[in-house]
């Protein structure tokens, strides 16, 4: 949801990046059209107000008029103010050093709480926590299967209530259960409304007073713009937040509502939702966000995911790889194959910089094409694996009738991996770049 709010700020921020010399007027020159920009984005009028308050402040310092490259220096500002704008880092869920940590979910229907609560059990599960799931939206019958669900594809147990029954009782119920199994989180899903009203608002109030959990995450939804600032507005005067889980954040939102949040409600935003994926959650990280809106890529994002997909040895091997710059049309089916793990190729790419300039067509992150590569692949011989520059038209023909694929369809692979093997360079580049190497 970044990508166009970046974009059009690289823009503008395009010429004083360039300049040797900073004036005052350019500098308020460039602001201006940094204003245009974040507005457009639909970011709340006074945040953008303050923060571009704060950028010139700091942007005709003495230090920056006098810095080497003064152009790269307001853009670090600006950058470093959007980190400021999400909110400081923070441990994203607040840990109790013993006994059940308690993650009250709340939220608008539809906002996508039940999925998120999923989602951030799967995620404790990785961190090697013992977490369980409590549906405690006891209005809609699917609101509790949907969860049951969910748990039973990752695996963790769900406690869930009478539909039409006490959610009160059935969270304390929950609580109860969870502590006597020895868990040690407890994610409660909730009821939502399609607006904010007082019922609901009196239900949630009493599920906390009687669980006092350690968290209340509001999950709102970022294609609702900045109504969903007002919302987190509603639900933090009521409740009390500490937290924001933002969802939908692979739509085509503008991006203006999570920049506008934290400074609006005065609640971080701990986590982003980035598909329907159970896997599709992301840790807010305001210098990663900010990155990313920078356009300057996201290393860390991208080094996180792989490492969840990727065993350590295959990584290892992965790695090497990049770094010698020797990738083979084997290493190249190994990293399909993580590929496949990792989730949906177009969100990795975005992660990386400058790969959206390599074309790597939708229809060739199906799944199912998958198999036809593999079977393309294993239809050469060692040697053609090796060097694939040896792979003439007769070579084609005969890997195309073994793999029981067209000669079109050998070409295109031929084609894509030659665009991976950039990419590999490209991650080279990048991981020698930033010292991860
Ligand atoms: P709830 O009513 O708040 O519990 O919302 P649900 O969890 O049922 O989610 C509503 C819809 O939004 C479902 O179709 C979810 O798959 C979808 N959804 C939830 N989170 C995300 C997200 O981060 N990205 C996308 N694309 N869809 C999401």
């Amino acid at each position: 949801m970044f990508d166009e709010l970046g974009e059009k700020l690289d823009g503008a921020l395009k010429k004083l990046r360039q300049r040797g010399v900073l004036t005052e007027p350019m500098v308020k020159d460039g602001l201006r059209e940094v204003r245009r920009v974040l507005l457009e984005a639909d970011v709340n009028f006074k945040v953008t107000r303050d923060f571009l308050g704060r950028v010139q402040n700091r942007a005709l310092g003495e230090e920056t008029l006098r810095a080497v490259s003064p152009g790269q220096q307001v853009v670090k500002i600006v950058h470093d103010e959007l980190a400021q704008l999400f909110g400081e880092a923070r441990p994203t869920v607040e840990e109790t050093p013993s006994g059940l940590n308690v993650v009250l979910i709340v939220g608008l229907q539809g906002a996508g709480k039940t999925t998120t609560a999923a989602k951030l059990a799967r995620r404790f599960a990785r961190d090697g926590k013992r977490p369980m799931l409590a549906a405690c939206d006891l209005q809609r019958p699917a609101a509790i299967e949907q969860l049951q669900t969910l748990g039973g594809k990752i695996g963790i147990e769900v406690f869930k209530g009478e539909f039409g029954g006490d959610p009160v009782a059935t969270a304390l119920a929950a609580r109860k259960h969870a502590v006597a199994s020895n868990y040690s989180v407890l994610v409660v899903d909730t009821a939502g409304r399609l607006q904010i009203d007082k019922t609901l608002m009196e239900e949630l109030t009493r599920i906390r007073e009687a669980l006092e959990p350690h968290e209340i995450l509001l999950v709102a939804d970022a294609m609702t713009g900045q109504e969903a600032v007002t919302i987190a507005q509603g639900f933090e005067d009521a409740l009390g937040l500490t937290g924001i889980v933002m969802s939908k954040m692979d739509g085509d939102a503008r991006g203006g509502a999570a920049l506008s949040m934290r400074s609006v409600t005065g609640c971080p935003i701990k986590f982003l939702g980035v598909g329907e994926g159970i896997d599709d959650l992301d840790q807010a990280d305001p210098t990663r966000l900010a990155g990313r809106i920078l356009q300057m890529g996201d290393v860390v994002g991208l080094v996180e995911r792989a490492q969840v997909a990727v065993d350590e040895a295959q990584q290892a091997q992965l790695q090497k790889q990049m770094i010698s710059g020797r990738f083979t049309l084997e290493d190249f089916l190994a990293a399909m194959s993580q590929i496949q793990r990792m989730g949906p190729l177009d969100q990795l790419m975005k992660l990386i910089p400058g790969a959206k300039r390599i074309k790597i067509p939708a229809a060739n992150m199906d799944p199912k094409r998958f198999k036809h590569v593999e079977a393309i692949i294993l239809s050469m011989t060692p040697q053609e694996r090796q060097d694939p520059k040896i792979l003439n038209g007769s070579r084609r023909a005969r890997i195309a009738k073994g793999s029981g694929r067209s000669v079109a369809e050998v070409n295109r692979l031929l084609k894509q991996f030659k665009q991976m093997q950039k990419l590999m360079k490209q991650m080279r580049g990048m991981i020698g770049g930033s010292g991860l190497g």
